[in-house]
């Protein structure tokens, strides 16, 4: 991925401030409806401007990405939403295999959006991607003993290791790709071995193991980059590094966030709109700059502390994958006692 440091947090905020104020209205047919995972102080500046863009008004109601699915299913053709927009490909995977989402054909998006971002069917495209990666003490671990998400499971990191909990979807896609490259019974064998290797029992979520590092409980850990940068921003000389692991295979394991049209949208036309908008250069540096991540769309520039962390190879295989084969990993992450 190749970074192009230009502007600052400060300066998104600044200008997602002086945008003003529009987002979660009342709610009337003139407006376009967003059902969001993505939370609100994430989304709020981007609508914002899109608005004042465009002059299309969008309403958005947020929750987590199953309650959304949920209510979708049940309000069925009634549904006020027009467009579905959540985080990690095996909740798109999801929705679209619910029949939630509708096929977009559009020249823009496969133009913009590289191909393993987006559903081959187009019912639904990455926006941000976010680094899933290896993060460590620099203090207790020579980088020069890391390798891959594979290593992790060797010896040398016997009570060392700090991972999230299975049932969260994250690791879910990690270990889907995983599957999806070496097939099950080498896979088992790697998460076997990382939960050989657990200093402690898994964590709800992934400051916590970032925090579990810093604090000596384990001395490595697997978490999403941007959770680091949030920690970064309070504490710049926090002692956490970041490793790109399996540089001389596939790459790092990336995920998206992203969204699609929903099956029964009112406005599907408004909603092309804004999925094209949300391509564009602006669009894309700010979308991933408020949550830390990455831009889909190459060449967009990245936020300082995202650029700080280096260039690195990411993993093509298409998100997807994690979808098609999440019920697999959990099946597997189970048997191996990964909780
Ligand atoms: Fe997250």
């Amino acid at each position: 991925m190749a970074s192009r440091p230009l502007f600052g947090f400060t300066a998104i905020a600044a200008l997602a401030a002086a945008v003003g104020l529009t987002g979660c209205g009342t709610g009337d047919d003139s407006e376009l409806t967003v059902y969001s995972a993505r939370q609100e102080h994430l989304i709020k500046p981007i609508f914002d401007r899109f608005t004042e863009e465009t002059g299309i008004p969008v309403r958005y109601i947020t929750d987590s990405a199953g309650p959304l699915m949920e209510r979708l299913r049940s309000e069925g053709e009634r549904t006020r939403a027009d467009i579905l927009m959540t985080v990690d490909a095996g909740n798109l995977y999801m929705a679209a295999d619910a029949g939630l989402l509708r096929p977009v054909d559009s020249a823009v998006l496969r133009e913009r959006i590289p191909e393993h971002l987006r559903d081959p069917e187009g019912r639904w495209f990455g926006y941000s991607v976010r680094a899933r990666t290896i993060i460590y003490h620099p203090d207790r671990v020579d980088p020069a003993n890391l390798e891959s998400y594979e290593g992790l499971a060797d010896r040398r990191w016997r009570y060392r290791l700090c991972m999230r909990t299975s049932q969260q979807v994250y690791n879910q896609s990690l270990v889907a790709t995983l599957i999806a490259h070496h097939g099950e019974e080498h896979t088992e064998e790697t998460v076997r071995g990382w939960v050989a290797n657990f200093g402690a029992d898994p964590f709800s979520n992934d400051t916590s193991v970032l925090n579990a590092i810093r604090a000596g409980q384990c001395d490595v850990g697997v978490t999403n980059t941007y959770y680091l940068g949030r920690l970064l921003r309070e504490n710049p000389d926090l002692p956490l590094a970041v490793f790109w692991p399996n540089q001389d295979d596939r790459g790092v394991h990336i995920n998206v966030s992203g969204a699609g049209i929903t099956q029964h949208a009112k406005r599907p036309d408004d909603a092309l709109i804004l999925l094209e908008w949300l391509a564009g250069d602006e669009a894309q540096a700010l979308f991933a700059a408020l949550n830390l991540e990455y831009p889909a769309v190459e060449g967009v520039q990245w936020d300082p502390i995202v650029a700080g962390w280096g260039e690195f190879k990411a993993d093509t295989i298409n998100v997807a994958e994690a979808g098609r084969l999440q019920r697999q990993a959990t099946m597997l992450m189970d048997r191996a006692g990964y909780r």
